[in-house]
């Protein structure tokens, strides 16, 4: 079995190295309560631990090892005096079925967690031998998106905001969109990931800013062009030069461009997330809070962040016609929202009816199918292509 404790790197880098080590130590002491004294257990990277039961045992027997060892794990871990949740998965594979010697049995293990991790914290996942294919799909998709770029393969789709006020188109998001020659469209959920990975989401991530300041000096009005930035690209200081060289290039006046970060940016580094945020803000570049209600959202965000718009999450918006509960998060969200001078978008809004509930509720502006879906630049009517 593989255990992953897949909010390792985030203690880490939140509370630091000795805190971080402090839970392997309980963690492992949780493991070893959790299963027999002929179990192996060895930690290997970050909070990776590989669990090897050398029994004879049967799959469901296998299954309940790993529902035990999630179960050991459910209450917070208190370490110097703070509570820490765990999220952790867990991949199995199993011998001979899937691999005699050890190497080949670590590489489905690891596939399977991959697997596992994928579908969210405390899933468990055998390894199958789809699985290969997924991850020699992944192995080809590490491989190309490097020279993606250069092969003209990544292109932005637009996608618009309306404003409820006066029902006017008040600008776009930049979608990044990656046309394999073989594979076929690859969604950004596949290959961002791979992008932080490799470290290519730099020059990615650039490339994003730069492409969509020059599309925006085009439009008519003062149209605003949203960009998303990932966790790892606040890392990087050349973050900050390269915006305010793509838009003095593009001659884009700074109010102009929003960037959108989510929350797990903030987890790591809150600090200094919030003193680039304020560097952006005093070029007046806006900074908008996206997915909001999904993950960690804390108050103490709206309350801390330059923040001038809030994105409601598409669930909440799916659901805040037939939910009673839901409706009362999205109109006392905006209210709050507003208190703070922060304005508000409503994503993924899908049907008329949830139209009007939200300018019922005086959300400021919309997004979703139904207003217009992420499209070449070329294919929105009224705006020219380059
Ligand atoms: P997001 O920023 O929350 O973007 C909204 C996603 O919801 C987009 O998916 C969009 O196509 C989809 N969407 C919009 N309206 C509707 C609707 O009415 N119904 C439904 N069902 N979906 C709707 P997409 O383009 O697949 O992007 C997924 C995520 O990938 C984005 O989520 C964003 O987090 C990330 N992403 C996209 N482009 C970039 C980029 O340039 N840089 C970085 N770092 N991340 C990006
Ligand atoms: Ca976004
Ligand atoms: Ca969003
Ligand atoms: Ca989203």
């Amino acid at each position: 079995l593989l255990f992953d404790l897949n909010n390792f790197a985030e203690v880490n880098d939140r509370f630091g190295r000795a805190m971080a080590d402090a839970l392997l130590v309980e963690v492992a002491a949780r493991l070893r309560r959790s299963t027999r004294e002929s179990d192996g257990i060895a930690r290997l990277e970050g909070g990776e631990f590989a669990i090897i039961a050398t029994r004879d045992i049967r799959p469901d027997q296998i299954r309940s090892l790993a529902k035990q060892i999630i179960e050991a794990m459910r209450a917070p871990f208190l370490i110097e005096g703070r509570e820490i949740y765990w999220r952790a998965s867990i991949g199995i594979a199993l011998a001979p079925t899937d691999g005699l010697d050890a190497n080949q049995l670590l590489r489905c293990v690891d596939t399977a967690l991959y697997r596992a991790k994928t579908l969210g914290a405390r899933s468990i996942q055998f390894f199958s031998a789809s699985d290969d294919e997924a991850a020699a799909r992944r192995r080809a998709l590490e491989r190309d998106l490097s020279s993606a770029l250069a092969n003209d393969q990544l292109w932005l789709a637009f996608q618009p905001f309306l404003d409820l006020g006066n029902d006017r188109i008040r600008g776009f998001e930049a979608l990044l969109r990656w046309q394999h020659p073989t594979l076929g469209p690859i969604p950004p959920s596949e290959f961002i990931p791979i992008a932080e990975e490799t470290g290519l989401i730099h020059s990615i991530g650039h490339w994003v800013v730069k492409t969509a300041c020059l599309a925006a000096a085009r439009w008519p009005r003062d149209l605003r062009v949203s960009v998303n930035l990932s966790v790892l690209q606040l890392k990087n200081k050349t973050l900050l030069d390269g915006i305010v060289v793509a838009l003095a290039e593009a001659g884009l006046e700074p109010r102009r461009l929003e960037v959108e970060i989510t929350e797990t940016v903030l987890i790591s580094n809150f600090e200094e997330t919030i003193s680039f945020l304020q560097s952006l803000v005093s070029l007046s570049v806006t900074v908008a809070l996206d997915d909001f209600g999904t993950g960690y959202s804390s108050l103490t965000y709206l309350r801390k962040l330059p923040l001038s718009r809030l994105k409601i999450d598409r669930s909440f918006v799916q659901d805040m016609l037939t939910d009673a509960d839901c409706a009362a998060i999205v109109r006392s969200l905006v209210e709050l929202a507003h208190e703070l001078r922060i304005e508000v978008t409503a994503e993924g809004v899908e049907t008329p009816e949830q139209l009007d509930y939200l300018r019922c509720v005086r959300c400021d502006e919309a997004q979703g199918y139904l207003i217009g879906k992420p499209l070449r630049i070329g294919e929105i009517p009224g705006i020219a292509a380059e």
